[in-house]
């Protein structure tokens, strides 16, 4: 069933060439005991070797089962070994991270046997070699004899035709060896077993057949076989090609790895170092991109893309003054030029000051557009001052509009900046309210009726907010200022509400148009006249304080000190209630009577008795000399009235007509689309020869943010790509560590190459380590960036005042760690190479 004819073999080394093996042929029974003796060198090893597919003949051939195995290529030698063939060594050449019993498993997982199976056959193999009590110890906690009846059970578990022991008694004393031949001699009971040695008196006390050798020839035979005398049935088995599973190439390198943790570690370490760096980067672009994101979206809440019935071109006038400030060379030095930005200015905003056609464009917007895909919302504005009191019927104090800033003597009304309302509109979109605001007391309003009381930050309410509301006493804040013009110090004393107290407040809101009763054929403001203001009052809407909210932490834009928000639909109600009244369904219906006046709308002329109907002379001469003297001053001043001025006194809005349109973007690259919206309809309304129709906008925050995103991808990829460097060093290093563990585990390849491990099993194992410690470096890298990025928030917080600057996105942390995994194993792969490419025999060799 074995039989080597004529095998040479000869090693060279430079131009020294040793004959190892000349000319062997030898014939073996499949059952039966051989021992071959022979001095040092004379070539024993090399004949097992050959035997068992370890090593290679140069020239002969080694015939199995009949079979020439001249055209034997890895694969069937791999098979061949894994099958048919149990070698037995001297020093056991056990693994020593594993323990017994995985050691004896480890051929079977090689031939793809199943865990139980390959569990159930390594404790019978353990078992008849009597060491079953000692299958959960490590190599080397067993003693020599032990040892080598693992190795004996490990060469056994697959059942194989041949074992092949080289000098598996060499290190043993004599009562241990003895037991150990006991063994083989019991094992070549149904197989057969060669076994090499040098003690000629255990050779001839145990085995069927001793060959000698000498200088790689044989010089005696105790009991040759002739195969054509005997020729016996064969038992050799059909071959199944053998393939380590990379689960086990795993679990054979973590087990190694777990060996020695401490370098493990280390290695790890330094491999996820680069990790870590691009780790940080990317936390940190990260959180300032939602940061940046936040306050954009912020930012866009507070200021939206607005819209107005008069517009100013911001960007023209933007470009007029950069225009203005440009450097300027001019060659005359010894003359100086003036520099004309003033009117330059104004003639830029005279030319596109603009009328802009809301109803037009919102028609568009409505009909044409999908812009809602891109809005959180867009309201409409209407220019409507609100008529709201203090709930006092004794001493009327009008709260909206104030005339704080006008009592002391400061003009506001002709500087826009200055926005002296403390009653302002909640967004229409709760969303955005609840963006920008925390609500910290009560509830938010759920009906018209219903107003919050705005806070800041810091709990506070400014007393401009507070005299105001005429929570503090207006006067005094005269009495104060005119102390202060005198020159007299005076002292500020802080005062305290209850929130409980502020939650109580509640005010009066009427109508524009109350004002105005009609006292014979006239509408006469009555605002002056305390008796009718407290009637007036007393059946007014009450608006009541429902809650305190308060600026989020970090809302950007807000600055108001204070304020009282209403619904948008507390406008809608007064709207339709003026829209209802007497007054302004009468003006509606004579266009062109000044209902104020009951006369013609003039082009300027002052009053002329004469122009009076009849009813008119009487009621004047039924007054007073001082109330028709009043009569007659608004006459006059109503005398340049036009229908729409004084449509506007009386509060009337026309829905359809919003003066002013506030598009709240979802988000940047939403607002980029609504812009381009705009845009188009501006080029179709242009194209169509429709110019008043063109739409001005304003965009502040277009012209603050540009660019900012940006420079900070920018910084972030420079960043990263320094790091990246730092990860090739780190990958560079884990392929070296690899190299040196391929190194230190030559013995273990030659010991899974003598049970049938192919070539790309030993790679596959290499390849398993690597993957094992790219992953863990991944992993300890993110791990360890997410612990750094506490501290280093804590830092920002404490620099910056905004919390939670870092934040490793889930999706980058993932391929951080697979890229860690590619680029250890790529580090790997030559190492591994090399591994696979190690001769057997020699990886056998080396201690
Ligand atoms: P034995 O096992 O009988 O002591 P070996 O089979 O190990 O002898 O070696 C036979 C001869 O071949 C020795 O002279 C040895 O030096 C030589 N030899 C074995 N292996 C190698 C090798 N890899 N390279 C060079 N010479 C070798
Ligand atoms: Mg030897």
């Amino acid at each position: 069933m074995l039989s080597l004819k004529k095998i040479k073999k000869e090693y060279r080394t430079n131009n020294f060439s040793q004959k190892a093996l000349d000319n062997v042929s030898l014939d073996f029974r499949e059952c039966e005991f051989v021992s071959i003796l022979g001095p040092s060198g004379s070539g024993k090893t090399t004949l097992l070797n050959i035997i068992g597919g370890l090593d290679h003949y140069d020239s002969g051939d080694l015939i199995i089962n009949g079979v020439s195995t001249k055209k034997y290529n890895d694969r069937a030698w791999d098979t061949y070994r894994n099958h048919q063939v149990g070698f037995v060594f001297q020093s056991y050449n056990l693994i020593p991270h594993q323990s017994v019993l995985a050691n004896v498993e480890l051929a079977l997982t090689l031939s793809g046997v199943s865990k139980k199976e390959r569990k159930k056959r390594a404790i019978e193999a353990l078992n008849s070699v009597g060491l079953k009590d000692h299958m959960h110890k490590r190599p080397n906690q067993l003693s020599g004899g032990q040892m080598q009846r693992v190795a004996i059970a490990r060469s056994l578990v697959n059942n194989p035709s041949i074992v092949l022991a080289d000098e598996p008694t060499g290190a043993l004393d004599s009562k241990t060896s003895e037991q150990i031949m006991d063994l083989l001699k019991e094992v070549a009971k149904d197989r057969l077993v060669i076994m090499v040695t040098h003690n000629a008196d255990l050779a001839k006390a145990y085995s069927t057949r001793i060959v000698e050798l000498k200088d790689g020839k044989i010089i005696s035979d105790s009991n040759p076989y002739n195969e054509k005398k005997e020729n016996k049935e064969s038992n050799f088995k059909k071959l199944k090609k053998t393939s380590m599973s990379f689960k086990t190439a795993l679990s054979l390198s973590l087990n190694n790895l777990m060996t020695k943790k401490g370098r493990t570690i280390l290695t790890a370490f330094a491999g996820s170092i680069g990790i870590i760096g691009i780790a940080l980067i990317l936390s940190l672009s990260n959180g300032v991109n939602k940061y940046i994101h936040n306050v954009e979206e912020e930012i866009l809440t507070s200021y939206p893309i607005v819209i107005e019935e008069r517009a100013v071109n911001t960007s023209d006038v933007l470009s007029t003054i950069m225009e203005a400030q440009k450097k300027k060379n001019h060659k005359d030095k010894d003359v100086i030029y003036s520099n004309d930005l003033m009117t330059q200015m104004l003639s830029t905003m005279s030319s596109s000051k603009n009328a802009n056609n809301i109803t037009n464009f919102i028609d568009y917007l409505d009909n044409e557009t999908d812009i809602k895909k891109y809005t959180s919302s867009i309201t409409n504005g209407y220019n409507l001052e609100l008529q709201i009191y203090k709930n006092d019927l004794e001493n009327i104090v009008q709260v909206n509009p104030n005339n704080i800033l006008d009592d002391l003597g400061m003009n506001t009304s002709n500087n826009p900046m200055v926005t002296t309302s403390v009653f302002v509109e909640l967004f229409e979109n709760q969303k955005i309210n609840n963006k920008m605001y925390t609500l910290v007391e009560g509830s938010w309003p759920k009906n018209y009726d219903e107003v919050v009381l705005l806070i800041d930050e810091n709990d506070e309410i400014s007393d401009y907010t507070l005299y105001a509301l005429g929570l503090k006493d207006p006067k005094e804040i005269k009495k104060m200022y005119n102390q202060i013009l005198d020159g007299k110090e005076i002292s500020v004393k802080q005062t305290k509400y209850k929130k409980a107290d502020l939650m109580n407040l509640d005010f009066k809101v009427i109508l524009n148009t109350d004002y105005y009763k009609k006292e014979n054929n006239f509408w006469v403001n009555k605002k002056d006249d305390n008796t009718y203001m407290k009637d007036v009052l007393n059946k007014a809407l009450d608006i009541k304080v429902v809650g305190i909210i308060k600026y989020n932490d970090e809302a950007i834009g807000g600055s108001t000190s204070g304020a009282v928000m209403y619904r948008s639909d507390l406008k809608d109600y007064i709207i339709d209630k003026i829209n209802d009244t007497e007054i302004v369904k009468e003006q509606k219906k004579n266009k062109d009577i000044n209902v104020l006046t009951g006369m013609k709308f003039t082009n300027g002329e002052d009053f002329d008795y004469n122009n009076l109907s009849n009813e008119q002379k009487m009621y004047l001469q039924s007054l007073s000399p001082t109330e028709a003297a009043a009569l007659i001053d608004t006459y006059n001043k109503e005398s340049s009235a036009s229908l729409e001025s004084v449509m506007q006194t009386l509060g009337v809005v026309n829905k359809d007509k919003p003066s002013s349109l506030s598009i709240f973007p979802k988000d940047f690259e939403s607002k980029e689309k609504i812009i381009d919206i705009i845009n188009e309809y501006n080029d179709q309304e242009k194209a169509a020869g429709r110019d008043e129709n063109v739409i001005n906008y304003t965009d502040i925050v277009g012209l603050m943010m540009d660019g900012v995103s940006t420079i900070i991808n920018v910084i972030g990829y420079v960043l990263i790509a320094f790091v990246s460097i730092s990860l090739i060093v780190s990958s560079i290093m884990i392929g070296i560590i690899t190299y040196i563990s391929v190194l230190e585990r030559t013995k273990e390849i030659g010991i899974l190459r003598a049970i049938g491990a192919s070539k790309k099993d030993i790679s596959r194992v290499f390849n398993a380590e690597t993957f094992i410690v790219g992953l863990f470096a991944g992993l300890l890298g993110i791990a360890i960036t997410l612990l750094l990025n506490i501290p280093i928030n804590l830092i920002i917080k404490h620099l910056t005042d905004i919390s939670h600057m870092t934040s490793l996105p889930v999706v980058g942390a993932t391929i951080l760690v697979i890229i860690s995994i590619l680029l250890t194993t790529i580090a790997g792969l030559i190492p591994s190479r090399i591994a696979s490419k190690k001769d057997p025999v020699e990886s056998l060799r080396t201690e």
